[in-house]
């Protein structure tokens, strides 16, 4: 088989659930089950109105129990990009960024789930259009950029099931958490104060990173 590039990427769902997808040049390859035999083939995930790509090529795990944290060997080349009526259809680059974009935004907001969705939006657009070379490319991607408010009811559904819902108290606030535990220093940022005579009266001081950063500096002026 002759060589040809592509790009083998693992996804998780967030019910933990892992699937690849390979890249190959603009086009996205997706698998429909992995056979008895390690076998699975990948198809082009092109879909015109009415018809799908037939362009397909097969990998073989070798791992059966878990085939997700292998890299599966690419055993053939992808057959050419003809939908099944017949039509040959081009790599769609565009498509392609936006993908991009959105996957940048969802990995932005786990980084740093407390910062402003538009900011994010904003900093990954700007980095796609930094990207994009040819002045055709970028006036397509221009009018087919999902705008903020396209994007905005997705990312903060996808925010949401990262932030934890307020534990009923304050013992069951997990201590391991994004919110608690400082990204640099991975030290426990959660501080639990007796204060008062009731059993679940407490004082508990968050020290996220911003907030540590404002009171350092509210400190230093005294
Ligand atoms: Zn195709």
């Amino acid at each position: 088989m002759a060589p040809f590039e592509y790009e083998i990427v693992t996804k998780t769902a967030t019910t933990g659930k892992k699937t690849h997808v390979i890249y190959v040049g603009d086009n996205k390859y997706l698998s429909r089950g992995i056979k008895k035999n390690g076998q699975a083939f990948f198809y082009c995930n092109f879909v015109s109105v009415h018809h799908k790509c037939t362009s397909s090529f097969r990998v073989r795990y070798h791992d059966l129990h878990n085939p997700m944290d292998e890299i599966p060997e690419v055993e053939t080349q992808p057959s050419p990009h003809v939908t099944s009526d017949g039509v040959a259809h081009l790599p769609d680059k565009v498509k392609r960024l936006k993908e991009n974009m959105t996957e940048k935004i969802c990995e932005a907001i786990k980084v740093d789930p407390l910062r402003p969705i538009r900011e994010i939006h904003e900093e990954c657009l700007n980095n796609v259009l930094h990207g994009i070379d040819e002045a055709e490319e970028r006036i397509e991607f221009c009018q087919q950029m999902p705008t903020y408010r396209q994007c905005e009811r997705n990312k903060r559904r996808f925010r949401n099931r990262l932030i934890p819902p307020n534990p009923p108290t304050a013992r069951d606030i997990r201590s391991d958490g994004i919110f608690t535990l400082d990204p640099e220093t991975g030290i426990n940022t959660i501080c639990f104060d007796d204060q008062g005579e009731a059993d679940h009266d407490r004082i508990i001081a968050l020290g996220h990173p911003e907030v540590e950063r404002y009171v350092k500096n509210v400190e230093y002026r005294f």
